[in-house]
């Protein structure tokens, strides 16, 4: 951990740097993003190693959502940096002939990154990419729960950049609440919905923008015409992937009753498919990452009726892929994001239950649906606000760089991945060149110009 009294010293030494304009050159900007292109992929095992210990995660796993998914993004970025940053002509209105409207990506300057424990590696990567290729200078702070990962990611950024350009400070909330307290210009969050708060009331007293990248309850929509085989598959692997600790993890599972039983089974299959009939014996099966986070979990295997699962192993840190029945909404584990490998199943004979009963909750971070008819495809589209997600499919809209990915409402505010990071670390100026050429008096005071303005300006 880094001593308190260097926070000021790094933001500082930060601040100065920006203020030379090396960033703003884009050269300089596709060079650091090379030379972390060759940082990632000498430390790819350690990278691994590290996955492995804070969160068992497979070596498969580690890759697919955390390594590849940050080679990706990477290398997107590289590829079309050159052309965002570029200023960008826009129309002219009547009102305005003669001069020339431009927008002009510009960077803010030094931008916090603070990193959630669930994708310890790809939520701390990605940020920096995007704050990298527009421009600023960047301090990450990743979670204290995760402290392999956390001095992989603090070593290969020493490693890689000198500490005016990019450093990572390691440690809890007291180090968060220290940077906060700092001239920043940006501040990028994820995690909870109850920190996110905190992070907002900081921001505000400096006035400092904000992207909050939350979590919430995910609904997985199953209707009675879904290719429930195919489904069910692809449920099972959005849960129990990382243990089910996954921010856009399907959270419940709200089915038409009449295809519930043969979902169920469908499901209990998948299961046994991708982890084996003792998941609890499976050396890739992911562990739950604290006691807390365990005992908070394990509280919820009594709610509703145990459907499937429910083992589990305290000294381990393990719960088996689990699905409840017969929840309801009163019960605890419908109350907060689950958050783990416990999927509750409720449901519904009309859609337009499901379409009341989501609209009555904060609105999501993500939402699944699967179905085959394009109606129901739309009732739910266009009726509940979400962040983001997939109709027959879980967690891929977040696997690719041409889809914005965030949250709304109590979910998050703001979007990243690929343009749409440019976009979030970079101030997007306005600029008029006008003319000298000629002068239209009609817009002065006393030059009889209001006939022409009403014209001009009609509705
Ligand atoms: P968290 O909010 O507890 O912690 C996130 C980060 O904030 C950590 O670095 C932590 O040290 C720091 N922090 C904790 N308390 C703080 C405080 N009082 N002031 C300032 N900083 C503080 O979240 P978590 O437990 O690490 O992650 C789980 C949550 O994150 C879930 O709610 C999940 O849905 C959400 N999440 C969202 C996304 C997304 O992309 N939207 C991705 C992953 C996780």
């Amino acid at each position: 951990m880094i001593v308190n009294d260097s926070v000021e010293a790094i933001v500082s030494g930060q601040r100065r740097f920006y203020e030379t304009g090396a960033t703003k050159d884009v050269s300089f900007r596709v060079r650091a993003l090379y030379k972390l292109r060759d940082a990632l992929l000498a430390k790819e095992k350690e990278i691994i190693d590290a996955l492995r210990k804070d969160l068992n995660k497979s070596e498969q796993e580690a890759f697919s959502t955390e390594i590849g998914i940050v080679y990706k993004e990477l290398a997107y970025v590289i590829k079309h940096i050159r052309r965002w940053a570029r200023p960008k002509r826009v129309k002219t209105a009547i009102t305005h002939i003669g001069s020339r409207g431009e927008i002009h990506p510009e960077p803010y300057g030094t931008v916090l990154v603070i990193a959630p424990w669930n994708y310890p590696w790809q939520l701390a990567m990605s940020p920096l990419i995007g704050a990298l290729a527009a421009g600023n200078t960047v301090i990450i702070k990743p979670s204290e729960l995760t402290p392999a990962v956390s001095r992989v990611i603090s070593e290969l950024v020493k490693e890689t950049f000198e500490q005016e350009l990019a450093a990572v400070i390691e440690g809890g909330p007291e180090i968060s609440t220290r940077l906060m307290e700092q001239p920043l210009d940006y501040i990028f969050f994820t995690g909870s919905v109850r920190v996110g708060k905190i992070v907002m009331q900081a921001a505000a007293k400096r006035l400092i923008p904000v992207t909050l990248e939350l979590g919430g309850k995910s609904p997985c929509i199953v209707h009675d015409d879904a290719s429930l085989r195919l489904a069910a598959k692809r449920i099972v692997f959005g849960k129990f992937t990382n243990a089910g600790q996954t921010c856009i993890a399907p959270d419940y599972l709200f089915v038409q009753r009449n295809v519930k039983d043969k979902l169920v089974s469908y499901m209990v299959e998948a299961i046994a498919e991708f982890y084996g009939p003792h998941p609890l014996s499976n050396p890739d099966y992911g562990r739950i990452v604290s006691e807390k986070h365990f005992n908070r979990l394990s509280a919820f295997l009594g709610n509703g009726n145990l459907r499937h699962g429910g083992q589990n192993d305290p000294g381990k840190l393990l719960i088996e892929p689990t699905l409840l029945d017969q929840v309801t909404w009163d019960m605890p584990v419908m109350e907060e994001e689950i958050f783990g490998p416990v999927l509750p199943i409720l449901t519904y004979d009309r859609l337009e239950e499901v379409v009341s009963a989501v609209n009555d909750k904060p609105k999501p971070l993500a939402l699944y649906l699967f179905t085959q008819s394009t109606a129901a495809q739309d009732q739910i589209l266009n009726n509940i606000s979400f962040g983001g997600g997939c109709v027959n499919d879980t967690l891929m809209h977040l696997a690719t760089p041409h889809l914005p990915f965030g949250g709304v409402g109590e979910s998050g505010m703001g979007s990243y991945h690929g343009e749409y990071s440019f976009q979030t670390f970079s101030h997007m100026k306005s600029v008029l060149r006008q003319t000298n050429r000629f002068d239209f008096s009609f817009r002065y005071p006393g030059k009889g110009g209001l006939k022409l303005l009403r014209k001009l300006m009609k509705p």
